[in-house]
């Protein structure tokens, strides 16, 4: 299936670009607090970026993952133990999945996104050399 994964393609295209996340971990759009909201650049940070389900860090870079053998019971209860661990409510995972998913299949495999508070944008990767 395909999913958001954290990357650290295109990292430093921003001068505020962060990735405190494990290189092709899972990741989820968090909600932003006050000042992400009004900002994505605001200095926490949460406007701009995912978070890693595992590490709990951010990233501001996400790539778009074809993940084979991955099922939907795999990824909600991926994310109902890290929103658990978390602090949020571990009931909201089969519906941030849901939201996840639909999300991620929007996308081509292989497209490394930005977040601007609620708006994504795709970000150009260059091509490899040679
Ligand atoms: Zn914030």
């Amino acid at each position: 299936m395909k999913l958001l994964v954290a990357t650290s393609r295109t990292q430093g295209t921003r001068e505020n670009d962060f990735s405190f996340c494990v290189e092709g971990e899972l990741i989820w759009i968090a909600p932003c607090c006050e000042a992400g909201e009004g900002s994505p650049d605001s200095d926490c940070g949460c406007g701009r970026s995912f978070g890693g389900l595992n590490s709990h860090g951010g990233t501001t870079t996400a790539l778009v993952a074809e993940l084979p053998g991955f099922t939907y019971s795999d990824y909600t209860e991926a994310l109902r133990s890290s929103l658990a661990a978390q602090g949020w409510p571990p009931d909201a995972a089969e519906e941030v999945a849901t939201g996840l998913l639909a999300f991620s299949d929007y996308w081509e495999v292989g497209t490394v996104l930005e977040r601007r508070f609620d708006l994504f944008v795709e970000r150009l990767v260059p091509a490899p050399p040679g």
